[in-house]
């Protein structure tokens, strides 16, 4: 996708502070933290969000949440909410599929 924000942060046409990346996944710091500690997972394939999964995105879509979970270990994180906004009136902004992990601070339930 030639006009996505963030298939440019995989293909390293818009810089991103990379926390994680491998062969399908990348995680960076959020560039508008909503907490303390809040960094972002995706799939390095162009995937709109999990309604737009198939069957064969079963194993990256379930890597999504390990990656997430190592990270945040790796950055201190012991306790931490993670977010996927699907679709505009969920909040969701860029529509290539990512997981926030958001730590640092007490989260309130429900979410706004
Ligand atoms: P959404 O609202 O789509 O679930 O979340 C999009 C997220 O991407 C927001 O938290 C926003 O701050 C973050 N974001 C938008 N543009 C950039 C960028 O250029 N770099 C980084 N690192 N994060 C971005
Ligand atoms: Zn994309």
């Amino acid at each position: 996708m030639s006009d996505c924000l963030f298939c440019k942060i995989v293909a390293g046409e818009i810089p991103a502070e990379k926390l994680y990346e491998d062969d399908d996944t990348l995680a960076f710091w959020d560039i508008a933290p909503q907490a303390p500690k809040h960094f972002l997972v995706i799939p390095k394939k162009h995937i709109v969000g999990p309604s737009d999964l198939i069957k064969e995105d079963d194993a990256l879509a379930g890597k999504l949440f390990r990656i997430a979970a190592k990270v945040a270990a790796e950055q201190d994180i012991d306790s931490f909410r993670v977010v996927v906004n699907d679709g505009a009136e969920a909040g969701q902004v860029v529509f290539h599929m990512h997981m926030h992990i958001l730590g640092g601070r007490p989260m309130n339930w429900p979410p706004g």
